[in-house]
């Protein structure tokens, strides 16, 4: 696209970042260099800048976005919610909402409402351990479950006591964090393999209270879980009393309005949903899970706080996106993965005309692709990684907007016609990135990425 300019992005961003700690709201912006833009105007699935440039929203911020970006119905309700609705702790929403969200998720016989992903896989935790009486969790490789101190990042040096520990580089790891409270809490295991698990499980089940994972690996490049394996990790937390945590945050009604414990059939004792089950425009996010384990709330025996917990703006977003996405029986969902998959298709025969090797994996709600000959089954490596952080930069100079770990997340407004914007940019944004991948491998330096 030779018509790309980003003057006034760039100037307007070098004059917020005297204010803004690196012009940015969070350290994952959606590139890692070059590509700021600051966007002014939203409609359906497009964007545009403040210079101009329209772009196709596969980023739709951070996943959250899964209505499009002018949704009548959802801007109806939440004007409504803020015409009509006082500013109280209980209101009259709470009843409909819990209704709506024990009717599609398994695990939701009971649950409390948070903010952020964060604080809730936090307070999961905490209930978890409150249940069991236990202190450690088990996380998985290249899984990302908020920037909490004791769940971000980490490196394993000691397989053999597989605590993990803060490596000092790559963007999840972080100066600051409390001292040991890594190791001290959790082991770090690869996922998808159960005989790891069972071994750990098998030395140290007495002091683990909790397994958490995403239940379809998406921060980790689009893995789906193996199968069977599942319901291996279901059954030994049942045996070893662990509790099981799924981190829905992003399947959470992308998948489907039942998340991905209905689509794969495994019931944890616990999940946290965040992101787009509030529609995107305003922050939720909500802990449900087995009522014996969220009675501890009801007793009193754990704490949960929040000065904004079910703010009724929040739960009128929640009800209104699941009565959008269930509407016609969630056919909304279905067209969504089936134009996702179109874009897929013609990722995939673009970048076979140039010659760069690529596979989109996962489910199509919320795939990744990766320049890699086959579909990777742990993370990606630094290679990988490289090549597809220079694609997702020329995506973004040819108007397609993708995340940072080359998650696609299409919207249900998405249209034929976004396929066809798409189709019509993505052949010059994969030669221009061969040519920078070529030259990258030639040198062997990564300064331009
Ligand atoms: N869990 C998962 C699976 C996520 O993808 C994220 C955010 N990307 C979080 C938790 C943290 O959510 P938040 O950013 O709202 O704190």
């Amino acid at each position: 696209m030779d018509t790309y300019k980003q003057d006034k992005s760039t100037q307007y961003n070098d004059m917020l970042k005297g204010f803004l700690a690196g012009g940015v709201h969070h350290n994952f912006y959606r590139t890692e260099k070059d590509f700021i833009s600051h966007i002014v105007r939203g409609k359906g699935s497009r964007l545009w800048d403040m210079d101009g440039n329209e772009y196709l929203d596969l980023y739709a911020r951070a996943g959250a976005m899964i209505l499009g970006h002018d949704n009548q119905e959802y801007i109806d309700a939440l004007k409504n919610c803020l015409d009509c609705t006082p500013i109280v702790d209980l209101g009259d929403l709470e009843y409909d909402v819990c209704r709506l969200i024990n009717k599609y998720i398994p695990c939701a016989d009971m649950m409390r409402f948070g903010l952020s992903g964060t604080e809730m896989v936090q307070n999961a935790l905490r209930v978890a351990r409150a249940y069991t009486g236990k202190n450690r969790f088990v996380r998985f490789e290249g899984h990302y479950h908020g920037h909490a101190d004791n769940i971000l990042g980490g490196w394993v040096y000691n397989r053999d006591y597989p605590v993990p520990e803060d490596r000092g580089d790559g963007v999840v790891n972080t100066k600051g964090r409390a001292r040991n409270i890594m190791a001290e809490q959790s082991f770090l295991l690869p996922w998808n393999d159960m005989e790891t698990l069972e071994n750990i499980a098998r030395r140290y089940g007495d002091d683990i209270a909790a397994i958490i994972m995403e239940p379809i690996l998406v921060n980790g490049g689009g893995i789906l879980p193996v199968p069977g394996y599942l319901e291996q990790v279901r059954d030994l937390c049942t045996g070893y009393n662990i509790v099981l945590i799924f981190d829905e945050v992003i399947t959470g009604f992308r998948v489907g309005l039942g998340g991905a414990q209905t689509l794969l059939g495994v019931t944890p004792d616990l999940a946290v949903f965040s992101k787009c089950i509030a529609g995107g425009g305003v922050p939720v996010s909500v802990l449900t899970g087995k009522r014996e384990v969220m009675q501890l709330y009801e007793k009193k025996e754990v704490v949960h706080a929040g000065t904004f917990n079910g703010y009724q703006l929040g739960l009128a977003a929640i009800k209104t996106t699941i009565e959008i996405l269930g509407a016609d029986e969630g056919k909304c969902l279905e067209v969504m993965c089936s134009r996702a998959a179109g874009i897929h298709q013609t990722m995939i025969e673009a970048a076979r005309a140039v010659g760069l090797p690529l596979v989109v994996q996962g489910h199509p709600s919320c795939a990744s692709f990766h320049c890699s000959e086959r579909p990777i089954t742990d993370h990606p490596d630094d290679d990988v990684y490289m090549r597809n952080t220079v694609i997702r930069n020329r995506l973004a100079s040819n108007g397609i907007f993708t995340t940072s770990l080359s998650k696609i997340y299409p919207n249900i407004s998405i249209t034929d016609d976004d396929v066809a914007f798409f189709k019509a940019r993505v052949g010059s944004a994969l030669e221009e990135a061969k040519m920078i991948i070529t030259r990258l491998s030639r040198k062997s330096v990564k300064s331009e990425v």
